[in-house]
């Protein structure tokens, strides 16, 4: 009987054999850009594979050609991402916007209408309505939180409902951990496809992922990722995934071996470094972030705290998805100081441990301010409505001493000032 082995145990070395490489117990970085064949038969069987003239043979390997095509770096990376997700295949990318936007190409052609949750990332964002609405490609929002029969409505209003081609989410939401129920998103999906017309439903799933949250299991057609973030975990390389069936997959790497954003081979090693320590890292940062959520809470200079830890049953389907969509809270903490953008920025200028900095899901803490940081190019009326407020700080949370982040946190809410008025109040 063969045993079957969890993903952190594997991730030190599934799809790579010693003997391969001289008996190196890790995988080397193959820093070639082409690989020779050992006899021109070879290299004609593995371009037929490749280019898709006939199809490969059932113990046929795929020959190694040229690096935009394949590399074993990229490929031993693929092989260890698809076990976290439960995925048929994988494919990895120089950035997550090269991930994310191949896979729109590839899936979206003129005419069509693209659903996609509020609010996104802001580079997202910027591309599906500066470049794909250049295309064609009609592209329409709808707000966190929005129930089955908004989205129905959204879409027959439309006039474009035949034309529905994907629906993109991003849950939780960044900043403000607002949630958007997969499985209720594949149903609306079923509802306005056809047979030979399926809609498609896309998960940005970067702030809960690989660990925390499995769309495929949910309903979803392809799994996106920042490698950036938790998958990195160092702030030292910026890559992308894209997860799903075979089928889906193929078509996406065939566009990246034209597109030529494919992973570097540098960088894929260093992903498979961190793919060892994934969850290691991304357990302790959930702990840590439970710890100052709680703490954040009971400060008095903190008049409000998005995390998902805090979800109680009072909070109704937020707290239903929530339960059933995620395995952990994560570690991404956003919160309200009392006052607006001054008081915030007092905070943020006394960080001394907690980096002034976007991006998340490293081993060190960062802290940022989304109304005028990352989501500076939100419109005004939609920041209100999405809850990115003056006062809102975003914490991504790492894997220092839980009491350090704390002491750091907690003297810089100490320097924002205390409103005159509640003094006043005080003093009587
Ligand atoms: C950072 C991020 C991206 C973009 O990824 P890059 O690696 O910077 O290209 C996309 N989506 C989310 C949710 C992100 O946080």
């Amino acid at each position: 009987m063969k045993k079957s082995f969890q993903p952190e145990t594997l991730m030190m070395s599934h799809g790579y054999r010693p003997e391969w490489s001289e008996g190196a117990v890790k995988c080397p970085i193959f820093q070639t850009s082409t690989f020779a064949f050992r006899s021109a038969e070879d290299g004609k069987a593995f371009f037929e594979v490749a280019y898709g003239l006939r199809e490969k043979g059932l113990r046929e390997k795929t020959g190694l050609i040229y690096s935009r095509l394949n590399n074993p770096d990229m490929e031993i990376l693929e092989e260890r991402l698809k076990l976290w997700d439960g995925a048929e295949a994988c494919a990895v990318f120089e950035s997550g916007m090269s991930a994310i936007t191949t896979a729109l190409f590839e899936f979206l052609q003129p005419g069509d209408l693209l659903l996609y949750s509020n609010p996104l990332y802001g580079g997202t964002t910027h591309f599906v309505h500066s470049v794909l609405t250049k295309w064609g490609i009609e592209v329409l929002g709808f707000r966190p939180g929005a129930s089955r029969a908004e989205l129905e409505q959204l879409i027959e209003r439309s006039g474009k409902k035949d034309r529905l081609a994907m629906i993109f989410l991003e849950t939780p939401a960044n900043p403000t951990n607002d949630l958007v129920d997969i499985a209720m998103c594949r149903s609306v999906a079923d509802q306005f496809g056809a047979p030979g017309r399926r809609v498609l439903v896309a998960v940005d799933n970067t702030y809960m992922g690989p660990l925390w949250q499995h769309p495929l299991r949910h309903g979803a057609d392809l799994v996106l990722y920042s490698a950036t973030k938790y998958i990195g975990g160092h702030s030292d390389v910026i890559a992308g995934a894209c997860l799903g069936s075979m089928e889906l997959i193929t078509r996406i790497k065939t566009l990246r071996t034209f597109l030529g954003n494919m992973i570097a081979p540098h960088t894929g090693w260093l992903l498979l470094r961190s793919l060892e320590t994934l969850k290691l890292r991304m357990e302790k940062q959930t702990e840590n972030a439970q710890v100052i959520a709680r703490r954040l809470v009971a400060h008095p200079k903190v008049a409000n705290v998005h995390y998902l830890g805090l979800l109680t049953p009072a909070d109704g389907e937020s707290y239903t998805t929530y339960r059933r969509q995620c395995t952990s809270p994560g570690a991404m903490v956003s919160f309200e100081v009392r006052g607006g953008e001054h008081e915030a920025f007092v905070f943020l200028n006394h960080l001394k441990l907690v980096k002034l900095a976007v991006s998340l899901g490293s081993t060190e803490s960062l802290a940022q301010h989304p109304a005028t940081m990352t989501h500076a190019g939100v419109e005004p009326a939609e920041k209100i409505a999405f809850g990115i407020t003056d006062a809102l700080v975003r914490l991504s949370v790492g894997v220092e001493n839980a009491e350090d982040l704390w002491w750091d946190l907690e003297q810089a809410l100490d320097k924002i000032p205390v409103p005159e008025a509640v003094e006043m109040a005080e003093m009587v």
